[in-house]
């Protein structure tokens, strides 16, 4: 690869984002959190009002999972907040919240894997640990023509090897977001605008007509249809919430409901769907007078705002507060 091409590139091309203006490996670590599910324009607002609330280790350890969760709603995908919030904790007490500066230590932290480590070292503290995300496939196997599966294991190993192979020739800094950024910006999964790109004279798929077929990937995402009766239930202006129990949410209170067929006795208010990665949500929403759990909450409709609802249930409890308001 003309790493130096690749790297000028960057330098002239790349998009004025916040976290690119930084060294400081707890924003770094905040934004690669952010970025690895969800689309960069989303990203952005949270990432202002994140680093504005928590802007330092010490304050998001010393917060509350709830202040949190609250600050991110809407963002999805909550479990990797709490998995930042308890590394926070673990840094604050095993390294007085300094941020360590060895990969093995910053590998440590729970919750932080091999790609977030390999772009906290390269990005902050400018050391030789590639970190591979699915833009570094899609650059590095058009580029050398690799037509495997890059779902397979051993596909991944061989591309992460060539990967770590070219950042110990770069600046792994520059490196590290110029294939990102590359992959973002031109080397886009449809019609990759080969003409601007830096490395064109030397791509193999490009030069034998394979980007079509590059990279190649047999995953096929299944979306399970999932089909729910969902409860609003008043008592005195508090409506009842159920912190959830389901790994992906967790932290988030969900209104009371149950995964069944609506009953013909139940008189439905409105039907609202939802469509996680993996998953379509069908929600039928119904009112009733009660609702037995152990695990209600009962929330005064005016601290609503202040717990954190996933994007599925706030959609509902929106309505429901709107049209209670106007009765
Ligand atoms: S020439 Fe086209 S396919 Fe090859 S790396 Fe550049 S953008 Fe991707």
């Amino acid at each position: 690869m003309n790493i130096g091409a690749l790297e000028q590139w960057y330098q002239n091309h790349q998009r004025d984002l916040p976290f690119r203006h930084t060294k400081n490996p707890y924003a770094i670590w905040v934004s690669e959190v952010m970025l690895q599910q969800t689309q960069m324009e989303t990203v952005l607002p949270y990432y202002a009002r994140f680093m504005t609330r928590f802007p330092t280790i010490e304050s998001l350890a010393k917060a509350t999972l709830e202040d949190v969760l609250t600050l991110v709603q809407g963002i999805g995908y909550y479990r990797r907040f709490k998995l930042l919030y308890l590394g926070a904790q673990y840094l604050l007490q095993v390294h007085q919240g300094i941020f360590p500066t060895t990969y093995q230590e910053v590998r440590s932290i729970p919750g932080v894997g091999e790609y977030t480590s390999g772009a906290i070292m390269s990005i902050a503290f400018n050391q030789p640990y590639a970190a591979m995300d699915g833009n570094v496939i899609r650059v590095i196997s058009r580029l050398l023509g690799i037509e495997e599966n890059t779902s397979v294991s051993s596909t991944r190993k061989k591309i992460h090897s060539i990967h770590q192979t070219f950042i110990e020739q770069a600046t792994p800094r520059i490196y590290t977001q110029a294939v990102m950024e590359l992959g973002a910006l031109i080397c886009k999964p449809q019609s990759p605008l080969c003409e601007k790109c830096p490395l064109k004279t030397e791509c193999v798929a490009l030069k034998e007509g394979l980007i079509h077929r590059i990279p190649s990937s047999d995953k096929v995402i299944t979306i399970k249809q999932r089909k729910f009766v969902t409860f609003i239930v008043w008592r005195d202006n508090h409506l009842a919430f159920i912190p959830s129990k389901n790994a992906l949410l967790e932290g988030m209170y969900l209104l009371p409901q149950v995964e069944r067929e609506r009953k013909q006795d139940e008189t439905l208010i409105d039907t609202f769907f939802h469509v996680f990665s993996h998953q379509k949500w069908t929600m039928d929403v119904v009112e009733v007078d009660d609702f037995d759990d152990k695990d209600i909450q009962w929330i005064h409709r005016d601290n609503i705002d202040s717990i954190p609802i996933p994007q599925a249930h706030k959609k509902i409890v929106k309505t429901i507060l709107l049209a209670k308001k106007s009765v």
